[in-house]
């Protein structure tokens, strides 16, 4: 009944809960909420003091009582009872009220569990008191980036998030082949962040090294090679010194888990059926989440697999926006999509 009431209209929600980053998406609005996928907590009572944008910029520098949380890090719930905190609190932002009824598609990382996935139909469910449909991230990042999923061809989605990387082949509404690996930007971060501590002995957070990432990374020899100034603490002397690095030095920091990615992308075209394969040489694979901006990483996968690659219009968007598409064709997409307790 609810859903016939003008009130509730463009209340029906889509949602991506990201390993980096949540994303809201309202029937007849489009992305109303992109915050981190982050909580800050108390630790002496529990209780957030901060969530998203804000949380983000307190990781690395809380006092000894607080903890800035990434409840999905590697691609799995890694702390449920936040996890649901932080879906919560993102539901009520965007005000959606329980009275309303609205409808909801939740895009999850397809690593977690049937049990973790539940449990966030349970938040969900908890915070609406309505049935929440569940949509596999490849499927709605290829939905979201345009691919024809519905039609007999091979498509290829590529998903870099901050946990984990999604590969998948898409035909007639199926998944026919995918994989997921935990190597994607945290990884990424990570190797920054290693690189420069073993290089330089230099220590850096892990925000920094983001950004070192974002600013200069690449996977590919890039046409104006760049030097940028970092600070850090020397581990040396201990004090905060600055250190000029080239795109050369971050090309080779980044090198393993770059190597990591494209394997699982050739692992997965080597288990495609053959006239599949023939529609992706063809017609390409697409590269989305946010490291599908990673500089050069589309040139290095062309020259590994000798396919075209194509990178989604806007990479961070194209789950939300899949997602979004799923809610406002529920009918026609209902078998994309799975209801509680079907998995
Ligand atoms: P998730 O879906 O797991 O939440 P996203 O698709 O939102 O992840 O992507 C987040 C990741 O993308 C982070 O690791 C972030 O550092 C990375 N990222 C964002 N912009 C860029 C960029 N310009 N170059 C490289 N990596 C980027
Ligand atoms: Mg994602």
């Amino acid at each position: 009944m609810a859903r016939n009431n003008p009130l509730s209209l463009g209340r029906d929600l889509a949602i991506d809960l990201g390993t980096a980053n949540t994303l809201i998406y309202v029937r007849g609005q489009g992305i109303v909420l992109d915050e981190p996928s982050v909580v800050a907590i108390n630790a002496n009572d529990g209780r957030p003091v901060a969530v998203g944008l804000e949380a983000k910029r307190m990781i690395g520098r809380t006092p000894n009582h607080i903890k800035a949380i990434r409840p999905l890090k590697d691609g799995v719930i890694a702390d449920f009872e936040v996890c649901e905190k932080m879906l919560r609190y993102f539901i009520q932002k965007v005000h959606a009220s329980k009275w309303s009824k609205p409808r909801m598609v939740i895009c999850v990382p397809s690593g977690i569990t049937g049990v973790e996935q539940r449990a966030v139909q349970d938040a969900a469910e908890y915070a609406t008191s309505e049935k929440v449909f569940i949509i596999e991230e490849p499927m709605a990042a290829a939905i979201g980036a345009g691919m024809p999923v519905h039609e007999p061809s091979g498509n290829m989605i590529v998903d870099i998030g901050g946990g984990t990387t999604e590969v998948a082949v898409i035909s007639l509404g199926g998944i026919v082949t995918a994989q997921s690996v935990r190597v994607a930007g945290d990884e990424l971060d990570e190797a920054v962040l290693q690189y420069i501590k073993k290089e330089f002995s230099l220590a850096i957070g892990e925000r920094t090294a983001e950004e070192i990432k974002i600013q200069m990374g690449s996977a590919w020899p890039m046409e104006q090679e760049i030097t940028a100034d970092i600070r850090g603490r020397d581990l040396i002397s201990g004090l905060p010194r600055t250190l000029q690095v080239t795109t050369e030095h971050i090309r080779e920091a980044l090198a393993e888990p770059i190597s990591a990615i494209i394997d699982a992308v050739k692992t997965t075209l080597d288990k495609t059926p053959p006239e599949l394969a023939a529609d992706i040489m063809q017609d390409g694979i697409m590269l989305t989440g946010g490291g599908a901006l990673l500089g050069g990483l589309d040139e290095r996968l062309s020259h590994e697999t000798g396919m075209p690659i194509r990178v989604a219009d806007e990479p961070l968007y194209s789950v939300v926006i899949g997602s979004g598409r799923a809610l406002e064709n529920i009918d026609a997409m209902r078998g994309l999509m799975s209801l509680g307790g079907e998995r």
